[in-house]
């Protein structure tokens, strides 16, 4: 391709992830949109994944046994001229690691709310993560056949709560067994909502100047209609502006509302997301370049690695975002940190649901690369003569920690084998103490370790110990500050897989206690 016609497929690409508290409808979301791109052909089919009946996906027997969605996985597909890549992220907090690295391949997010709930503890974690990236984040309100709180209500809270600009893009007219049908503001019109039949079309009636409904006087006359058009003309004089430069940055969130269940509104929802999303956007490095996606070499960076997709190939798969050129399948790249050159010929994409090999895919799009051990979170792949190497991904700073042993001495090289590979995958980080040189584990929830356990057994066949420490605050220190001495039972000093010393403080009050004893040292949290 040339720079003309790169440019011309990396404005087709939409990549974004979904982002709610459990519960609140993204799984349900998530389907119909794939039912729009043809994807699936009824609804049900991602459901069925979920609880275990759909064969496909059935990689992993622990999301299977606990009913949750371990790992993040790519979906993607045409829609209107588009080419859709939807990241999903499980919305189990335990996972919220691998949750927040996915956010960093993406160009949007789409914000699923509850509308009975509200905003809720996970939605707020997420939201904050892509707040700090800067990306647009639309939000859906959900689950609007059901009685909900006040639209009202929902929309200051939203403002409140997350600190964000807030423009109503359409009004529920009434809801749950009232629900009449949305009001909407952006395409100035009434969607009105079939209660005999799901996914029936919906019937659309136009509004005039004065915002009353062309043809239809019994909507005319409805009191929910009136309250509806009352809370638009308010919003029309005393709230936000409609102002797309703040819908760029994230500082301001268009609100949708519907519900994913019936199909309604979901539609409307995702068209004008596709309108007001972003195309892929530059990408900065560490050196504090910006690479564009029209760049003529190729360039991206894993966000995530995943073992056996398939159980029966011990196979990992590194998720790379494509941040600018054009991969061909078969190409060579460099690897930034090992400065290794290496082919990529065995690759898969996300099509459709299938995993095809991949022929070309630009800016925007996600690779699987199968790997035998190169790759690790955070690595950037390029071609040309330039080195690349893009901004760090995030570290965060686990608070739970276990010490972690071989039940069976004699298999030490299983177990060690077996810890390498997982903590490279970054599914949980690893410490070692500094005078016993014990082995600890430390993740972002507790079922990370269980997963741990589970993998470090069936995968490498090597039944751990785990003896829990706890919640602890990690607080790295300056190797040259550092004191052998002031390590203690409540403060533990340990070194981190780069060598790295820190602290790991039983609680806050020991923390306070080592700040005051070593008011001079300088103690640093990763995020
Ligand atoms: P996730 O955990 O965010 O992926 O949530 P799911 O999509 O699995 O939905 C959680 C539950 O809410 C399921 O029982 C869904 O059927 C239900 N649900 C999702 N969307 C709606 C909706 O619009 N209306 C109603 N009434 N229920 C919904």
């Amino acid at each position: 391709m040339n720079t003309q016609e790169l440019e011309k497929e990396d404005s087709t690409r939409r990549t974004f992830a979904i982002i709610s508290h459990p519960d609140a409808g993204k799984t349900t979301i998530t389907e119909q949109l794939l039912l729009f791109g043809g994807v699936v052909r009824s609804a049900g089919t991602v459901k069925a994944r979920k609880t275990g009946n759909f064969a496909k996906s059935d990689w992993m027997e622990i999301e299977q046994k606990r009913g949750i969605s371990v790992t993040s996985s790519v979906m993607q597909f045409d829609y209107h001229g588009k080419r859709i890549n939807i990241l999903d992220t499980p919305g189990h907090e335990d996972f919220s690691e691998d949750t927040y690295r996915t956010l960093m391949a993406v160009d949007s997010a789409v914000m699923v709310i509850d509308s009975a709930k509200g905003i809720e503890p996970q939605t707020k974690k997420l939201f904050q993560i892509c707040k700090m990236r800067g990306i647009p984040i639309f939000t859906f309100m959900n689950k609007l056949d059901r009685d909900g709180r006040e639209p009202m209500d929902l929309v200051d809270e939203l403002e409140n709560v997350l600190g964000i600009e807030a423009y109503p893009m359409n009004w529920p007219i009434g809801m749950g067994k009232t629900l009449t049908g949305i009001f909407d503001r952006y395409n100035h019109n009434v969607e009105l909502y079939n209660h005999d039949k799901d996914n029936k079309p919906t019937k659309i009636v136009d509004l005039d100047d004065n915002n009353d409904p062309v043809g239809d006087d019994k909507l005319a006359e409805d009191e929910q209609f009136q309250d509806a058009k009352d809370a638009i003309e308010l919003l029309d004089m005393a709230g936000n502006q409609f102002d797309e430069a703040k819908i760029a940055t994230g500082d301001m969130t268009p609100v949708f509302f519907g519900s994913a269940l019936v199909n309604f509104g979901v539609k409307t929802f995702f068209d004008a997301y596709l309108k007001y999303a972003p195309a892929p956007s530059a990408h900065k490095t560490e050196e504090g370049h910006v690479i564009e996606p029209d760049d003529d070499t190729f360039s991206g960076f894993v966000f995530k690695i995943q073992a056996n997709m398939n159980p029966n190939h011990r196979d990992r798969i590194a998720f790379v975002r494509v941040c600018s050129g054009e991969f061909e399948k078969g190409m060579d790249v460099n690897l930034y940190r090992t400065q290794k050159k290496l082919r990529l010929s065995n690759v898969t994409e996300f099509m459709a649901n299938t995993r095809e090999n991949v022929k070309t895919a630009v800016a925007g799009d996600i690779i699987g690369l199968y790997d035998t051990g190169n790759f690790q979170i955070g690595d950037t792949i390029y071609t040309g003569k330039k080195q690349v190497e893009f901004e760090k991904l995030p570290q965060f700073t686990p608070e739970l920690f276990v010490r972690v042993s071989a039940k069976n001495v004699m298999k030490q090289k299983s177990f060690h084998k077996g810890i390498d590979q997982l903590v490279q995958e970054g599914a949980v980080q690893l410490y070692q103490s500094y005078t016993t040189n014990d082995y600890i584990l430390g993740a972002v929830g507790q079922l990370q370790f269980e997963v741990f356990q589970f993998r470090m057994q069936n995968e490498y066949n090597s039944e751990v110990n785990m003896d829990p420490m706890g919640h602890k605050i990690a607080r790295w220190i300056e190797p040259d500050q550092l004191d052998e001495k002031m390590s203690s039972s409540r403060n533990l000093l340990v070194k981190d897989r780069a060598g790295n010393p820190l602290f790991l403080f039983e609680n806050e009050f020991a923390l306070r206690w080592f700040k005051d004893k070593y008011p001079d040292v300088k103690l640093t949290a990763k995020l």
